[in-house]
């Protein structure tokens, strides 16, 4: 019966991943994934996240019940704050469950989109995390996938004309965009604020439903209101109806806990109600309930003055180190007169950029120097370190040069 299976193919950045594990170079050194590492390119446990562990560790009341179906209600109250900066009175028009990170909000909110609205085609940006596509392709329920023009390759920047047009001519009333809130991956691209108001204003004429995957609020920028900032200013200053996946894997480095809240904003407490209870059913269906852990972690950090201020020094911490690594890889390659654009590393957001590096350099960088970045050319800042810049800066020169 399963011999039969038609081939699926390996995830590219999970088997870069094995294949780093596997590699046993002393200067190896991993550009791959999307997980933040630290000064010496390890996992990085945020002080915050550690204290608030230890107090929920010395909580005797604490047990492992199910949370209510829509989630970790702390969790739900806090995440809605921090995204729309929303009020009690805001918060009444929203539908919010948790859900299994941001893969689980991004997934259930295309379900949801399926069997809700039934829209004829999903626009998502070209590049984006492939994953967008990959989630659309399996609820597949006869939805068009469309892709808008963002990323002009020839000059590293947004190609912003593509993405409006593209919109204005050829979406269609109902369709769904996805937008990235902050810290576009691959690209490490965002739109201006005066880009996303224009943005806003197509959805609005056109009457689409945008799409928000906010994976990196606070770990981009280090700022929670500049990283969503996209987020808020469609819910305070449109009455779209709109969709955000809101994820706690990089911003709290919960990455294996799957800790993420989808949020349907639907303008009025009966579209509210209906909302609410066909996520519930949906989620029923696929993970009755989502997991606490994280989901306590998260709330306790949020919930409580100090931790939160102490979250908010880790988040500069992380961002600080990803910029000052940016412009340590960028000098070295200025530096060396290395063939290539290399500058916007310096002003990209997050964690990703772009290389312009091309499938067999990218090879000879594995092989050779065992540096591993995915197929794209796209590199995580955050495996570089003071031990290492050098070093890549030193192949990437060698495999340009060649
Ligand atoms: N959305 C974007 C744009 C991402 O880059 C990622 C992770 O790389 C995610 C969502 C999902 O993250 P997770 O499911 O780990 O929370």
């Amino acid at each position: 019966l399963f011999a039969n299976l038609p081939e699926a193919a390996t995830d590219a950045a999970f088997a870069l991943i094995e294949a780093y594990k596997a590699d046993t170079f002393p200067l190896k050194v991993d550009l791959s994934p999307g997980f933040y590492r630290d000064e010496d390119a390890r996992p990085w446990i945020l002080p915050s996240v550690e204290k608030a562990k230890q107090d929920l560790l010395n909580d005797s009341t604490a047990d492992h019940e199910h949370a209510p179906i829509l989630g970790h209600e702390a969790l739900i109250h806090s995440a809605q704050r921090l995204v729309f900066d929303a009020t009690c009175e805001d918060t009444a028009t929203i539908a919010s469950i948790q859900t299994i990170a941001g893969t689980g909000a991004n997934h259930l909110g295309a379900l949801f989109l399926a069997k809700a609205r039934c829209p004829r085609t999903v626009w998502i940006s070209d590049p984006s995390w492939i994953n967008h596509q990959e989630i659309w392709q399996l609820v597949d329920s006869g939805i068009e996938r469309q892709t808008y023009p963002y990323f002009d390759k020839q000059s590293f920047i947004i190609d912003f004309e593509g993405t409006i047009s593209t919109l204005n001519l050829k979406a269609r009333e109902g369709d769904i965009v996805i937008l990235h809130g902050c810290a576009h991956n691959p690209t490490g691209l965002d739109l201006t604020k005066d880009q996303w108001k224009a943005v806003a204003d197509v959805c609005e004429e056109k009457k689409l439903v945008p799409f928000f995957d906010v994976a990196y609020q606070g770990f981009a920028t280090g700022d929670l209101a500049e990283d969503a900032w996209s987020v808020r200013h469609f819910f305070h200053n449109t009455s779209l109806e709109m969709l955000v996946a809101q994820s706690f894997s990089k911003n709290f480095g919960l990455y294996g806990e799957r800790v993420g809240v989808l949020h349907v904003v639907c303008r009025t407490e009966i579209a509210r109600s209906k909302a609410t209870n066909m996520l519930s059913r949906l989620s029923r269906a696929e993970i009755t309930t989502a997991p606490i852990n994280g989901a306590k972690i998260v709330a306790k950090v949020l919930g409580d003055t100090n931790l939160k201020q102490q979250w908010q020094n880790d988040l500069l911490h992380m961002s600080h180190r990803m910029k000052s690594m940016r412009k340590r890889l960028v000098d070295a390659l200025l530096k060396r007169q290395t063939p290539g654009a290399w500058e916007h590393i310096l002003t990209d957001i997050g964690m990703f950029s772009m290389t312009g590096l091309q499938p067999d350099q990218i090879q000879t960088l594995k092989e050779r120097y065992h540096i591993y970045l995915l197929p794209s050319g796209r590199i995580s800042i955050t495996g570089l370190t003071e031990h290492n810049v050098e070093y890549v800066a030193e192949a990437f020169h060698k495999v340009t040069v060649a």
